[in-house]
């Protein structure tokens, strides 16, 4: 575990893109509510990194925001991603 608030279940790399599925990430408002959230984080050749997600929770599905879940997870992604990598026994393609 690398956080407590965010869960991994499955992660996939195919090329420059990692695909996250499965993921929960804890709400900040309700600590005992998970959200269930979903990202594609690719990097771009410019140097810009495009995130592409979707999240169970109301900013996402009522307001159509990129939420704090979708953004917790990929930075908890990010900075975790060797252990992440090892942990899981993700493939690679
Ligand atoms: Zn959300």
């Amino acid at each position: 575990m690398v956080s407590k608030d965010v869960i991994f279940d499955e992660v996939r790399r195919n090329g420059r893109e990692w695909i996250i599925r499965g993921g929960r990430v804890r709400s900040r408002s309700r600590p005992s509510t998970w959200h269930n959230v979903e990202v594609r984080i690719r990097r771009l050749r410019n140097s810009e990194v495009a995130i592409v997600g979707r999240c169970d929770c109301e900013a996402f599905t009522k307001g159509h925001m990129v939420c704090w879940h979708m953004l917790h997870l990929t930075n908890v992604f990010i900075r975790n991603r060797r252990k992440l990598v090892n942990g899981l026994g993700i493939s690679v393609n």
